[in-house]
């Protein structure tokens, strides 16, 4: 059995997809948000979980309700289609949980896709929408290219800069493969994402790698704790300086601001609010791409499983044990979780069950 990130036991309680689900779902609902919305929200964020990307899991549970109490977030969004036509839409989400009409717009997209060979739906007007890769994912399950971008509030300094400017805008990409689950990249364009470094702050650890700067020095810095404060900043994929490709990191982002924030009528950069805030306006971009509209659909699959084949068995580095594809070792350790329950630190499952006992919910078992 196989999980992606190493777990001490000592430190997490191990609990079924079921059960983490129940209660996160029956938390929302206990909030005032519909069975059905909130089903779309638990599935999302145990998801990441299942898959190891504990940062976006429901460590960030919290984070929600507090939106919702603060306002932020509205539990009976009024969502709009502004725009749309055979293959492609804009909806204005009425600030609802991003999750909630990010779902609303792959379903378009999809419907597009496999009625007109493409279909592209973008969002204004949302909230953060949890890990890109959910929405790619299911895409790529109906047998379609799935893309799924996003904007996000303003932790990363881009190439030159010295504050917190731009969002850690995650792109992802599936596509289905012939027997096997999909291809999946899902990656922020930022060195890492912000909830990693929650990670280290949590654990109580400097963060093991050339994450961020300071916004007063401008010099590499490893405490979790100043990273997330004013003081510090992200840096973009590929670092601080250009040698090593940081304004490429830096184009991705500005990229994501486009396609999600500007193209979509929603804000960018450091526009872009967090959950507690009234209007964060994030912006969402999907694409759904129906690969027997641009040639033989079974070809295709066949071709990705082929192409996978030759990656994984290219000469290896004697640095690395095995070559990976994008989502292997998410699907792997999904596979695992499934079996043996998800690892929840400790700080986390207490937390999720303060919140459950403040609105009457049964807490985990
Ligand atoms: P990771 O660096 O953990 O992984 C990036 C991608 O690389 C994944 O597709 C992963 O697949 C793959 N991968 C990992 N190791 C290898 C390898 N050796 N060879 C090939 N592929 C590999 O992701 P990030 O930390 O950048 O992002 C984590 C999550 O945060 C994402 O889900 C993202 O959507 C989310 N996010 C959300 C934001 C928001 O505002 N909503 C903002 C920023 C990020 P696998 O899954 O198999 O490990």
């Amino acid at each position: 059995m196989f999980e992606k990130v190493k777990v001490d036991e000592n430190e997490c309680v191990r609990v079924s997809r079921d059960e983490l689900f129940r209660v996160v779902k029956e938390v929302f609902v206990a909030l005032g948000v519909s069975e059905s919305d909130a089903e779309i929200v638990a599935d999302n964020l145990v998801m990441a979980d299942l898959r190891g990307v504990e940062s976006h899991g429901v460590q960030r549970l919290k984070r929600y309700v507090d939106g919702i109490k603060a306002g932020g977030v509205k539990i009976n969004p009024d969502i709009k289609v502004v725009k749309e036509s055979p293959v492609f839409a804009v909806l204005d989400g009425d600030e609802a949980l991003g999750q909630v009409v990010a779902y609303k717009a792959i379903q378009m997209a999809i419907e597009k896709a496999k009625k007109n060979g493409v279909g592209i739906v973008g969002v204004r007007n949302s909230n953060h929408y949890g890990i890109a890769g959910y929405y790619a994912y299911k895409i790529a399950k109906e047998g379609l290219v799935g893309i799924s971008m996003t904007t996000s509030r303003p932790l990363v300094a881009h190439t030159g800069a010295m504050e917190k400017f731009v969002g850690t805008n995650p792109i992802s990409l599936g596509a289905p493969v012939d027997g096997e689950e999909p291809f999946l990249l899902d990656m922020a364009t930022s060195v890492v994402p912000s909830g990693k470094v929650e990670v280290y702050r949590r654990k109580n650890k400097p963060v093991p790698g050339e994450w961020a700067i300071s916004t007063e020095t401008g010099e590499i810095i490893d405490d979790p704790n100043t990273i997330l404060s004013p003081k510090g900043a992200i840096l973009p994929l590929g670092g601080l300086k250009e040698l090593s490709g940081g304004h490429k990191g830096y184009g991705l982002a500005v990229l994501v601001d486009i396609m999600s924030g500007v193209l979509m009528g929603a804000t960018w950069s450091r526009h872009v609010g967090g959950t507690s805030d009234r209007k964060s306006d994030v912006g969402h971009f999907f694409m759904a791409i129906d690969p027997g509209a641009f040639g033989d659909a079974e070809e295709f699959k066949k071709n990705m499983k082929k192409m996978i084949e030759e990656l994984k068995n290219a000469k290896k580095h004697p640095n690395f044990e095995k070559i990976w594809v994008h989502g292997e070792k998410g699907h792997l350790t999904m596979e695992t979780r499934l079996k043996i329950g998800i690892p929840i630190y400790k700080k986390v499952y207490n937390e999720i069950n303060e919140i459950a006992k403040e609105v009457g919910v049964k807490p985990l078992q």
